[in-house]
């Protein structure tokens, strides 16, 4: 019978970090891949995981399974920073997750089982996982306007007409903070206005929040996130602790359900039933890691002061290239490159320019020209605003 199976499509990523191994030039440069990388290049284990590593190897005595949910200290460490005080703790239900994409999954299931023929509205563009895993589930998603090729910045207009015509019954999804791949995000004001279109429409939030504490800090970045949980009866959010606590490997993430006039131990339970069916048990070693350092002040103090080294360093190298394609070009069409945030900007170069840029100066970037901005340090730069420039972007 498996003779019989087709082939996947390739991942566009992956076969770029293929192609950049085999390239034999000193002076590459790879900004393909999403993952926090040190000036040197090397995505680090943070000092706080270090320590909490320690701790747990120290104290911990039993490696027997945890609930069905995770540990209950895990999951209300992650809603409060998540979430902060935006709600009671007995108004979220949440399970444990193996990485963001596990809360995902588990989401587009949940709606699924509630509403079998309803449709997910996504950005265009949005994560890739997203749409495969829809389409896998086989539910209907529907692209809403987001990037303005022009400004570079998000087409709010556009967005918000497409977002009306969502109904209840409908997944709304959007990226809690530092949007993938573009870079561009909601002002605050703009937020309001999502929020009173969902309020409108009755259509359901999902908040995928991926990057907390990439962007403007730990607690600007969930602030859209806190400001729809409390505005609406029901949503959902997606949270992965991969980039801001750096455990990508530990596949450590968290499914949030707010679900007001639905019964407790049915909303919970079905979370629960949920992880079972997939994987029973999510991983608790990452999760362990996360709560050690949230619920110790002095090991919280270290991540969050080293978190925001991170985020102050994309931060300067975005100013950099700004700044150096501003001298080379002569205009300022490349200021919203330090406009945007997180570890992603979208260029807006044709996949032709993007392959020419490759091909002419060994700077490899995701065919839809998403730039890891984590992938340059103090020398990249130039290089790669020399290469934009040479390519005619
Ligand atoms: N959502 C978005 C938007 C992402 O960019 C990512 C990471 N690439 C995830 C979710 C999930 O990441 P992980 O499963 O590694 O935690």
């Amino acid at each position: 019978m498996f003779e019989d199976l087709k082939a996947q499509k390739p991942d566009g990523i992956l076969m770029l970090m293929q192609m950049y191994r085999e390239d034999a030039r000193d002076d590459k440069v790879d900004l393909g891949v999403g993952v926090y990388k040190d000036a040197a290049g090397h995505t680090p284990v943070m000092r706080a995981i270090k320590a909490a590593e320690q701790k747990v190897w120290e104290t911990q005595d039993s490696k027997s399974y945890v609930g069905l949910a995770g540990a209950p200290d895990f999951n209300d460490a992650m809603v409060k920073l998540v979430l902060g005080d935006a709600l009671p703790r007995d108004a979220v239900n949440s399970v444990a997750t193996p990485g963001g994409t596990g809360a995902v999954r588990q989401a587009f299931e949940l709606f699924k089982m509630a509403n079998p023929g309803g449709r997910v509205f996504v950005s265009n563009p949005t994560w890739p996982n997203h749409l495969s895993i829809l389409d896998y589930l086989a539910l209907e998603t529907v692209l809403y306007r987001y990037f303005d090729d022009t400004t570079r910045g998000v087409d709010f207009d556009s967005l918000i007409e497409d977002l009306k015509q969502a109904r209840k019954g409908d997944l709304v999804l959007l990226h809690g903070c530092c949007h993938n791949p573009t870079g561009a995000n909601l002002t605050g004001p703009q937020w309001d206005e999502v929020i009173k279109v969902l309020q409108d429409t009755g259509a359901t939030p999902m908040i995928d929040i991926a990057y907390q504490g990439f962007g403007d800090g730990l607690e600007v970045d969930a602030a859209a996130t806190r400001k729809v949980a409390a505005a609406v009866p029901e949503c959902l959010i997606a949270a992965s602790c991969s980039k801001n606590f750096g455990i990508y490997r530990e596949r450590t993430g968290i499914l949030m359900m707010v679900a007001n006039g639905t019964d407790k131990g049915i909303a919970q339970g079905t979370l629960n039933f949920l992880n079972r069916q997939n994987y029973s048990f999510p991983p608790d070693h990452g999760a362990r890691l996360v709560t050690t350092i949230l619920n110790d002040d002095a090991l919280r103090a270290d991540w969050m002061a080293e978190l925001e080294e991170m985020r102050i360093g994309m931060l300067t190298l975005r100013e950099t290239l700004a700044k150096e394609l501003e001298q080379r070009s002569g205009s300022n069409r490349f200021g919203f490159i330090a406009q945007h945030r997180g570890m992603f900007s979208r260029l807006g170069a044709s996949p032709e320019l993007v392959v020419k840029m490759r091909e002419e100066s060994g700077i490899y970037m995701v065919g839809d020209s998403r730039m890891n901005i984590a992938g340059l340090n103090a020398q990249t730069v130039p290089v790669l605003a020399d290469a934009i420039v040479k390519a005619g972007v």
